[in-house]
């Protein structure tokens, strides 16, 4: 058995949705369990109608709901469902949701209430509707689909907005109403990213949440293999913005995975496949424009290949605050106020360096940095260095790697480094450069560990 997931923009349109139906079809015998996003753009736009309700616009938010999100789906549906009577059943389905949404709205506009748990109620509808579709567009290409509640499946605690699962409950409640329909030879569409507490309130897993919703799915009932579905082939070498030919990474340590996308690797958040690697259950990234492409496949540990060096990525907008005093001479709890005001600005640190009587630390540059250096100021002296980057080298041990940091810094002979950190993990390898030159760093280094 096998979980699917395809992402907002793999259902976003009939064609799509067409599309996604085919890939479905290419691994039926693998006993797949299908998880849905709700259609690109919906969810931002319920949680804009919500809002507007809120604020008492409750005009502007109806005709947002109507122009927005039932239209979206009535075209959908016209377009993509061929038997007249069930799209006439499925438009009825949608208005009767379309409807109870919108006294949703006008409850939330006269109280002016919108809690997480009413929010989460509300933005639960944008996946039901993609499911809801889905299923019938699957059935009409001849698959035995089954419109699953996640509800029923996935049971969380009651931390609205970002709910966290409940696992026994929710393996006894994936098998009974998941299991048991793949068993028989269904094709069970679940929402991606809805839960429910004990009691049957619906919850959600926080945005971006259909993947942790497939990791979950897939940890319960031991799935053979994860597939997450999105528009892009994988994760790849470097931005294929600076790098032109910048590889696909076939495959990946979880680690590695984790690291990249703290540097800003948009693919998808590692830490929500967090329940499927602990079962050792291989997740693969596939483009679902291009699902002939292997993707890139994440597992808990991987072989080593050729190159230690797996991919390069790098964070703009970044600030490098030095902080020297010669009072922190031999004196201890220097380290605990300088990261107490980090604290209280609630700004997280990336790098830190440390000398005698200085400590460097990057940041992301925020609009707080005023009033954050005022505060740093009575600790010493503050020298800034703006408009850097970070770039991370990764790759699962290459610390380990003999010679790995005369390669790096002997390729950028030309770049000015302004910070170098290496050893708080052993994947990865990073220093601070001006944003000016990351175009530069990132392709010397890439021509480096992936010579053409
Ligand atoms: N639809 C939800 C969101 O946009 C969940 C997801 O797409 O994973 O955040
Ligand atoms: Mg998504």
């Amino acid at each position: 058995m096998i979980v699917m997931k395809f992402g907002g923009t793999s259902v976003q349109d009939a064609a799509s949705i067409r599309n996604v139906c085919k890939i479905i079809d290419s691994r039926k015998d693998k006993r797949p369990i299908v998880v849905l996003s709700a259609c690109a753009g919906i969810t931002n736009e319920l949680v804009a109608c919500a809002e507007l309700a809120a604020d008492g616009n409750r005009e502007e938010a109806q005709d947002r709901l109507e122009k927005n999100v039932y239209e979206r789906h009535y075209t959908i549906v016209q377009e993509l469902i061929e038997d007249l009577r069930e799209q006439d059943l499925l438009i009825r389905h949608i208005r009767q949701h379309i409807d109870d949404l919108s006294h949703l709205l006008y409850g939330i506009s006269i109280t002016g209430d919108l809690s997480p748990r009413v929010l989460d109620f509300a933005l639960s509808y944008g996946e039901t509707l993609s499911t809801s579709i889905t299923t019938v567009a699957l059935r009409e290409a001849k698959m035995r689909s089954i419109l699953a509640d996640s509800r029923e499946c996935i049971i969380t605690n009651s931390a609205f907005g970002r709910a966290e699962p409940l696992l026994e409950q929710t393996r006894i409640a994936c098998e009974a109403n998941l299991l048991n329909h793949v068993m028989e030879g269904r094709i069970p569409v679940l929402q991606g990213f809805i839960a429910a507490n004990e009691e049957g309130i619906t919850t959600t897993l926080g945005r971006g949440g259909s993947d942790y919703t497939t990791a979950i799915v897939g940890s319960v009932l031991h799935a053979d293999n994860i597939e997450i579905w999105t528009d892009v082939d994988g994760i790849l070498t470097a931005d294929p913005k600076i790098v032109k030919n910048a590889r696909r990474v076939q495959e990946m340590s979880f680690q590695e995975a984790s690291e990249l996308a703290y540097f800003g690797a948009k693919v998808l958040h590692p830490s929500t496949l967090l329940p499927a690697i602990e079962k050792n259950i291989p997740v693969t990234i596939l483009n679902s424009k291009r699902p002939e492409i292997e993707g890139t496949r994440i597992t808990a540990l991987t072989a080593r290949t050729d190159s230690a060096v797996k991919s390069i990525s790098y964070k703009r907008g970044i600030t490098v605050v030095n902080i020297s005093s010669t009072r922190m001479l031999g004196s201890y709890g220097f380290m605990k106020k300088i990261f107490d005001v980090f604290d209280f600005f609630r700004t997280s640190v990336d790098l830190v360096v440390t000398s005698e009587v200085s400590v460097s630390l990057s940041i992301e540059s925020s609009p707080d940095m005023p009033g954050l250096l005022r505060e740093l100021e009575q600790y010493g002296t503050i020298n800034l260095q703006e408009n850097r980057a970070i770039v991370c080298v990764v790759g699962e041990k290459i610390i380990d790697e003999r010679g790995l940091a005369a390669r790096i810094f002997s390729r950028l002979q030309n770049v000015p480094i302004d910070m170098i950190s290496q050893g708080g993990s052993d994947t990865n390898m990073t220093f601070v450069i001006h944003e000016q030159y990351i175009g530069e760093a990132v392709s010397m280094l890439h021509e480096e560990f992936f010579p053409a």
